[in-house]
């Protein structure tokens, strides 16, 4: 069964009934996110109301959660926090744009319908760095004990090959 995010919506319908939208998306599962950052994981949560401003559907809506991301310095995890209010007006199509007001956002909802999963997803395109870095540089990583792939053996690890036979030596002896 497909998440409850991932429904296309009818926004005419959705305003008409000035709605009320609670959500959980996981940023995983967003592909046009999933396209433009290297990694990304962690989820989202929040509400959109959807209301009319001057004939336009609008959808007022708050994210908060955090997103899990690859810095491009060092290539480990980084958490971006996601915290944003945001208004936009929901228009059929592209040509819908030149009556958007200019204090709102366009968002396309081709043929009057869009999902949450979609809505989340232009804002976050527009919140989350395209370049993830830690602020720091000094917040990178730095491999100095990283457990390097065929590095250093473990004490812990499996017999050694060598191990000496006391009594090889023996034998040898014997056999003189
Ligand atoms: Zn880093």
């Amino acid at each position: 069964m497909s998440p409850p995010w991932s429904k296309p919506l009818d926004i005419d319908r959705l305003a008409d009934g000035e709605a009320d939208i609670d959500f959980a998306v996981p940023l995983a599962e967003l592909p046009r996110l999933r396209s433009q950052l290297a990694s990304v994981e962690g989820m989202v949560r929040g509400r959109v109301h959807f209301t009319r401003e001057s004939g336009l559907v609008v959808a007022d809506m708050t994210v908060s959660g955090a997103a899990t991301l690859a810095c491009q310095r060092c290539l480990h995890t980084m958490t971006e926090p996601v915290e944003s209010s945001v208004r936009v007006a929901l228009i059929a199509a592209e040509a819908d744009a030149s009556r958007v007001p200019e204090h709102l956002e366009p968002v396309l909802a081709l043929g009057g319908r869009i999902t949450v999963g979609e809505l989340v997803e232009e804002e976050l395109l527009l919140a989350l760095p395209i370049v993830p870095l830690h602020v720091q540089a000094s917040d990178c990583a730095v491999p100095v004990d990283a457990p390097a792939a065929g590095g250093v053996p473990h004490a812990s690890g499996a017999p050694e090959q060598t191990t000496q036979k006391p009594f090889a030596q023996l034998d040898k002896l014997l056999k003189r």
